[in-house]
């Protein structure tokens, strides 16, 4: 199916001997047996713009968005969107990128919203989450068209339904909704899964009472209903049985209420592979199976087909990403463990620290060298968790070697802080063997940008 993908993974199981692969498909061994990203030598990539460095693979990102875009067409007649769930990686290259693939976004924060304003991104394919909007943020949503406010709770309801009057608007909104779905377990289940700080639940009525509030009120439109179950899924399962219950729900709305609920959104949470043990399953097939649920349900239940939105975020970028670093001290303890760290850590990656997530990497100078140690990669920051791998089998390491952590194009430079004061590694596109630089390294002075010495302290 995908050329790039297998010829990679062949030549480094020839390799290898069978015994490891990519977990990405944005990557491939070059002719001076280095690693390459996106037709880029990532030697080279250091040489021009140091570690730790973010890497992303343009060319993937652009696939992923038309894998999502391309199923949408063709298992539901382009009768819904795709949103890319700009948390996962929120800069405005990307939002440039997205929009010519012909998708639209969610954002979570008035700092989302603002980037992808400033990046030129149509505010009506723009739908606006979040648990706790702040006022500041509503307006700003108002102020500029956003296409959606996902509702999570009555008090923001109230506060979208006042503002948007002073500003003599009507927004139109969604509820985001618990369907009582618990997808991270291995036999998915539906259960109470009402401890959720996010939505209203579908089981104790919460959610038909604030449907039935809203439809009074002056400034806002009931459009649709939306859940999102989890993230990481690689089952199929949980996302139709949320169509199903999803449906059940509008029907019921219809029924009580007579108001027609005209679109319908899944949310995100698609799998990826971090690790060679992950097993993905491909990213169309779960807009294949939804929408075969819902033309089912639909017909069954006498109701509209609705407008549908699905929402990736991970699945879009994470295997586009690699970060490259550089190995500075490596440490044996003796029948212990080999902890060989790096330039960064968790500050541009703090998802080992936060959920113990695990990562494969490569060593980009020898991705083909014969993987003899078992060592843990740890970050420069001052906390004992700064760990970014426990345990790789990698070939033996020195400092000054540069070190490759795949698929971390989601979550990480989102997540990134500037813990320690370690400012912010950049983020380069590369592409068909051209980078270009889409975030800038963060220098002293941007740490310092915002810090004051109050007159008084300065005697
Ligand atoms: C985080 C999130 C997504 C995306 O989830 P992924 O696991 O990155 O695909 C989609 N929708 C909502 C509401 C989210 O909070």
């Amino acid at each position: 199916m995908t050329p790039a993908f297998l010829n990679a993974n062949i030549l480094v199981t020839n390799i290898m001997d069978g015994e490891n692969m990519f977990v990405s498909e944005a990557i491939n061994i070059n002719k001076l047996n280095h690693l390459e990203i996106g037709g880029c030598d990532c030697v080279e990539l250091v040489k021009e713009y140091g570690t730790p460095l973010y890497v992303m693979d343009e060319g993937l990102i652009r696939k992923n968005c038309r894998i999502y875009k391309n199923a949408m067409d063709k298992h539901y007649n382009g009768s819904g969107m795709v949103l890319y769930a700009s948390k996962a990686f929120s800069s405005m290259a990307i939002y440039k990128i997205v929009e010519q693939e012909g998708l639209g976004i969610d954002v979570v924060s008035g700092g989302e919203l603002y980037t992808a304003y400033k990046a030129g991104f149509p505010m009506d394919r723009v739908y606006f989450h979040g648990n706790n909007k702040t006022i500041d943020e509503i307006k700003l949503a108002l102020d500029k068209n956003v296409k959606r406010f996902v509702v999570d709770n009555f008090e923001e309801l109230n506060n979208i339904d006042r503002i948007a009057g002073e500003k003599g608007k009507k927004a139109n909104i969604s509820f985001r909704i618990k369907p009582g779905i618990d997808a991270h377990t291995h036999d998915f289940v539906q259960t109470g899964q009402i401890d959720s700080k996010f939505g209203v639940a579908l089981e104790n009525g919460e959610a038909l009472e604030i449907i039935k509030y809203a439809s009074k009120l002056k400034n806002v439109s009931v459009v649709g209903v939306h859940c999102h179950i989890g993230s990481q899924i690689f089952d199929l399962g949980p996302f139709e049985l949320a169509a199903k219950v999803m449906l059940e729900f509008i029907s019921r709305i219809k029924e009580e209420t007579g108001i027609e609920i005209e679109e319908l959104n899944l949310g995100g949470g698609f799998g990826i592979k971090y690790i060679p043990s992950h097993d993905p399953i491909e990213y169309d097939s779960y807009i294949e199976s939804v929408s075969k649920v819902v033309k089912g349900v639909c017909k069954e239940k006498g109701i509209k087909l609705p407008f549908i939105v699905m929402e990736p975020g991970r699945s879009i970028v994470a295997s586009a990403g690699a970060t490259l670093y550089t190995v500075g001290a490596v440490k044996e303890i003796k029948n212990v463990r080999t902890y060989v760290s790096v330039d960064g850590g968790m500050a541009d990656n703090p998802r080992y620290a936060l959920y113990e997530s695990p990562y494969d990497a490569v060593l980009v100078n020898k991705p083909d060298a014969d993987k003899t140690d078992v060592v843990t990669i740890a970050g420069k920051c001052c906390e004992s968790g700064d760990i970014l791998i426990k345990d790789i089998a990698l070939p033996a390491i020195k400092a000054g070697d540069i070190i490759a952590v795949l698929a971390t194009g989601a979550y990480n430079y989102s997540m990134s802080s500037n813990y320690n004061r370690i400012p912010r590694p950049p983020v380069v596109l590369v592409n068909e063997g051209k980078s270009r630089l889409i975030v800038k390294r963060e220098d002293y002075e941007d740490l310092l940008r915002n810090d004051i010495i109050p007159e008084d302290l300065n005697k």
